[in-house]
């Protein structure tokens, strides 16, 4: 039983009829938005991110990503010396430097990143006057922005977020003679996006475009007439980057599963007028695979507990998820923000009563975890040992940011990954 007492209905921050969450402003514990550059280097196929940072960054996307050292990666760090920090070198200088020998060894090179850490924020290093600087010199040929991805006030997620908020002003116009365009906002693998590519050709909805797009000159055009869909839940400066731009957000539930893909095709077959039973016929078969595969760990799943920390603003979607499709039962739903907007159909499809916590004070949800003693722990790195010490079954949040996740095809595949570390502990008992 979770031995939390629930909020009372008026209580609650919303009023009675939204869910009661519980905000928390304590100790916290989530990677940085360094991490995200792990999917990113990866998606747009001729960027570069070069961190300004310091070894700590260096040594946490080397562990993270797992490079080789002779591998050529399309990632790296210029690390921010003593001399530095204490104000003896020009800073400015040596980022200079460091681009132009980078940029003359790797002319494949078309998008630089750079992006910014703790160290270079703490010493008020103004990345972004020098990606313009940068780019004033290097254009046409390679591009270069500034991001964030300091783990001041961010969680690992919000490193994606922040790198498609930078591009989307770079984004052409789109030309008012072509009408009405659909944007796929958020980083999903190529066979993901060709999944949903055929499925809105097929529907007849399109032109559809990516963002990010897989090579920097295939940035995607944004205008009036753009309609845009969110394919992750974390992307709230890019969307507000995007509204600015004039484009107008569809909103929908995340496509995790089949109701979650059903409903987010759905609703953007709606705005383009797309027959029902066009809609049907299309999705049928992609419905079908969706339901069998989830179907297989329905009754592994079915009325256990779980209980989500706050990591990857991913919890809100997969709680309806694991809800909804794989009838478990959710303890808590931990969120580092809640984007009521963004979330507003993921959290309608929530059980009554449910638990919804904002922020973190880790010592607290750890408690309240342990009380609760639920089947499986979804949570940061960093918790999943200690928890796992103390007899509990975890799943490290950042693999579902590292497994292809949406859509029909993998359905199963997430279905999977929760029954995944259940099926493990049942081996390893005695
Ligand atoms: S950006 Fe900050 S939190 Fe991330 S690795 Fe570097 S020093 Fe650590």
């Amino acid at each position: 039983m979770n031995v939390l007492a629930r909020l009372k209905p008026e209580q609650r921050p919303g009023g009675c009829d939204q869910p009661e969450v519980l905000r928390e402003r304590g100790q916290r514990e989530v990677f940085c938005g360094l991490t995200g550059i792990v999917w990113l280097h990866r998606k747009i196929q001729d960027a570069f991110f070069l961190i300004v940072g310091s070894r700590t960054c260096a040594h946490l996307m080397q562990s993270a990503a797992g490079v080789m050292i002779f591998a050529e990666p399309r990632f790296a760090t210029a690390i921010i010396e003593d001399r530095d920090l204490a104000g003896l070198a020009d800073v400015n200088e040596e980022l200079d430097r460091v681009v132009t020998q980078l940029l003359e060894r790797r002319p494949e090179i078309k998008l630089l990143f750079l992006v910014g850490s703790c160290p270079s924020e703490v010493i008020k290093l103004d990345l972004s006057r020098a990606a313009e600087r940068l780019s004033g010199q290097f254009m046409p040929d390679v591009r270069v922005l500034y991001y964030s991805g300091s783990g001041i006030e961010t969680t690992f997620t919000q490193g994606e977020d922040a790198c498609l908020a930078a591009l989307v002003p770079d984004l052409p116009e789109a030309s008012n003679d072509t009408g009405r365009s659909l944007l796929v906002a958020g980083a999903l693998p190529d066979i993901v996006e060709d999944q949903f590519r055929r499925l809105f050709d097929a529907l007849g909805v399109g032109p559809v475009h990516f963002l990010p797009p897989r090579r920097s000159g295939g940035l995607p055009p944004v205008g009036s007439d753009t309609q845009y869909l969110l394919a992750q839940p974390f992307l709230t400066d890019t969307a507000r980057a995007l509204e600015e731009r004039g484009a107008t957000r569809i909103a929908a539930p995340f496509p995790f599963g089949e109701k979650g893909t059903t409903a987010w095709l759905r609703a953007a077959a709606d705005i383009w007028g797309v027959d029902p039973s066009r809609f049907d016929d299309v999705t049928r078969s992609g419905r079908e695979r969706a339901i069998q595969a989830v179907g297989r760990y329905r009754e592994r799943l079915s009325g256990k507990s779980i209980f989500f920390f706050p990591d990857s603003q991913l919890e809100v979607p997969l709680a309806r998820f694991v809800n909804s499709e794989l009838a478990m039962t959710l303890e808590e739903v931990g969120t580092p923000y809640l984007h009521r907007d963004h979330l507003a159909d993921d959290l309608a499809e929530l059980p009554e009563g449910v638990l919804l916590s904002e922020g973190q004070d880790v010592d607290k949800q750890l408690d309240r975890c342990r009380a609760a003693a639920p089947d499986i722990v979804v949570c940061g790195l960093g918790l999943a040992n200690p928890l796992e010490a103390d007899g509990m079954t975890t799943k490290w949040s950042i693999e579902l940011m590292f497994t292809p996740i949406h859509g029909y095809e993998q359905a199963g595949d997430l279905a999977e990954l929760f029954a995944r570390p259940l099926n493990r502990k049942g081996r390893l008992r005695v």
